[in-house]
């Protein structure tokens, strides 16, 4: 089926108390492994392209690999920029056919991030297509941080409400104890501040680091307001585990292809694992997972006045 885009996906998952995967992929491999998974748990599933996917494999060509694993999959599929940088970079997805996009100014003072934030969503909205924001700031690993580092990032419930009044935004990425790139999952997520967002803001709220964060906490976050959950460094653990695996149970070989399927099985089945702790397996019906309503106002029939 065609892409779909992540405003009513993401609502579903809001009502429903579950979470939809949002898993990155560099390569066919990647894409394939995570579609796959998605057509055996019947789970929507987005697809969202990092900035390192863009400069590995080229905007474009990222993008042709996620709309094909599209066409052929029956299930809902969605085509998600990764912390997109700036305005520019944004306005280039939307021509390159994206279904949802990320502007993250979480890194410029409050009311810089509130300005391009609602110029990337007024142009977006125009086009019928959602935009996550990030407000706090989802640190990294490799950076490293530490424990007051993390905890001084993190998402004022208060500022949250005024954020998103002003700019419109369609989904919120929180600061709530995640760190990116995190190789263990150790952390815990501050669930109380969590529910003081949840309590304000009405819209979806989006997990980014997750491989770093106990699978016990995640669960509790979907309780409150978490409907969007960011997969990568887990998933290139497993690429790469497929990868050692194969290279020892076939040392002789020379055919990369009898490698690489090793890691695309091994990513299936981390995002199957997933998928089901998110709650999300199971909720593309036969009569799919997208209804009628989600076709955005301004590309809806008009009646045959003039
Ligand atoms: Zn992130």
């Amino acid at each position: 089926m065609a892409l779909v885009t992540s405003k009513e996906m993401l609502q579903a998952a809001l009502e429903g108390h579950y979470a939809v995967g949002a898993f990155n992929a560099n390569n066919m491999e990647q894409v394939q492994g995570i579609v796959g998974a998605a057509v055996e748990e019947r789970a929507p599933v987005i697809l969202q392209v990092s900035q390192g996917a863009i400069r590995y494999a080229g905007l474009e060509f990222a993008a042709a690999l996620v709309k094909t694993a599209a066409a052929e999959a029956d299930v809902p599929i969605v085509l998600h920029l990764d912390h997109g940088t700036d305005f520019e970079q944004n306005v280039r997805c939307l021509r390159a056919g994206f279904t949802s996009l990320m502007y993250d100014g979480s890194k410029r003072p409050y009311e810089e991030n509130v300005a391009i934030t609602s110029r990337v969503v007024e142009i977006a909205h125009i086009c019928g297509i959602p935009v996550e924001a990030e407000l706090g700031q989802v640190l990294k690993a490799s950076d490293g941080v530490t424990e007051e580092e993390v905890i001084a990032a993190m998402t004022d419930p208060d500022q949250a409400l005024d954020f998103v009044q002003r700019t419109g935004c369609d989904s919120l990425a929180v600061a709530i104890g995640s760190v990116h790139a995190m190789k263990e999952a150790q952390a815990e997520l501050d669930i109380e501040r969590l529910k003081a967002i949840h309590a304000k803001v009405k819209i979806p709220l989006v997990l980014h680091g997750s491989s770093g964060v106990k699978e016990e906490s995640e669960a509790e976050a979907i309780q409150y307001g978490i409907a969007k959950i960011n997969v990568a460094t887990m998933l290139n653990q497993a690429f790469v585990r497929g990868l050692k695996k194969a290279m020892e149970e076939l040392p002789d070989n020379v055919d990369p292809r009898k490698w690489l399927v090793y890691s695309r099985e091994e990513i299936k089945e981390v995002v199957r694992h997933k998928m089901r702790l998110f709650g999300c397996s199971g909720k593309v019906t036969a009569s799919g997972f997208v209804s009628p309503k989600t076709v955005h106002p301004a590309v809806k029939l008009g009646d045959a006045e003039e």
